[in-house]
């Protein structure tokens, strides 16, 4: 039982319509069955979505949340509008994206990002991990799995962790249901979170800083693969999250 992470080393600054897959794969040999977990951050920023908070023209609810964060009213203007649903207002924004990823701020970040620029998540985390996992494919002509991640922080426990916010031909749970555990007594509600597992395993290499090392690459894991697989396949349903039913219904009642 035995699995290789390594860091791809000297990835360049990205850029604006940069070839991800092909920045990788000039740089290291991609083998079958390897897991590429890619920083959400170069993904934002090879799909140029940089962007500055000047002329963005906050709402009535945007003004009125601000008085109770330390944000301006541009930043949650920007928040809002990448969110379909906004759970906590203060003293952070905690968000439901379009696809169901639920974070703080949208995923906006400016750590990593030059100048004044603010950075926002890949728009389809999904389709960009296809995108770029068919392009690293084409390149080497080896079947792999993509997981784009995000550092977030988590309910109920201090410290962020790596999340897949995007994967590519990877089952993103593995459903332990139905098999037995040491003592034959069978299994039964267990998923295991195998992409969250395996961006965390990644983000510990990543680390969050001037590291420059957005692209780790997992070998040997004999992960599942999966076509079509899909991240929104580990959102909860809303009828499903207990914790998103309490949050509305504190927002709600005020
Ligand atoms: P996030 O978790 O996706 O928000 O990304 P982070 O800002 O935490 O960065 C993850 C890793 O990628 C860190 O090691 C950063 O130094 C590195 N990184 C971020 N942007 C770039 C870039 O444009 N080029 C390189 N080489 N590394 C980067
Ligand atoms: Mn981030
Ligand atoms: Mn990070």
């Amino acid at each position: 039982m035995r699995f290789e992470a390594f860091a791809v080393e000297n990835i360049p600054l990205i850029k604006k319509g940069d070839d991800l897959a092909q920045i990788i794969c000039e740089r290291t040999d991609v083998l079958d069955g390897d897991v590429i977990i890619i920083a959400s951050t170069i993904v934002g920023k090879a799909e140029g979505r940089t962007f500055s908070l000047e002329g963005i023209v906050p709402g009535a609810e945007a003004v009125e949340f601000s008085k109770n964060t330390r944000f301006t009213p541009g930043f949650i203007q920007a928040v809002l509008e990448r969110s379909r649903e906004c759970l906590i207002s203060s003293p952070v924004l905690l968000v439901e994206m379009k696809n169901g990823h639920i974070c703080i701020n949208a995923g906006i970040d400016e750590s990593n990002v030059e100048g004044e620029m603010l950075l926002e998540l890949p728009a389809d985390p999904d389709a960009s991990a296809e995108y770029i996992g068919k392009r690293i494919e084409s390149y080497t002509g080896a079947q792999i799995s993509v997981i784009i991640t995000d550092t977030n922080g988590r309910a109920f426990k201090r410290g962020q962790t790596g999340v897949a916010v995007g994967v590519y031909r990877i089952h993103p749970l593995k459903d332990w249901r139905g098999q037995k555990d040491l003592f034959g007594k069978e299994l039964k509600i267990t998923e295991e979170a195998v992409a969250d597992e395996i961006a965390g395993a990644a983000n510990l290499l990543m680390g969050e800083g001037n590291g420059g090392y957005p692209v780790v690459i997992i070998r040997g894991l004999r992960s599942r693969s999966k076509d079509n697989a899909s991240v929104t396949e580990m959102y909860r349903s809303d009828e499903e999250d207990l914790i998103k039913k309490s949050l509305r219904y504190l927002r709600d009642r005020g």
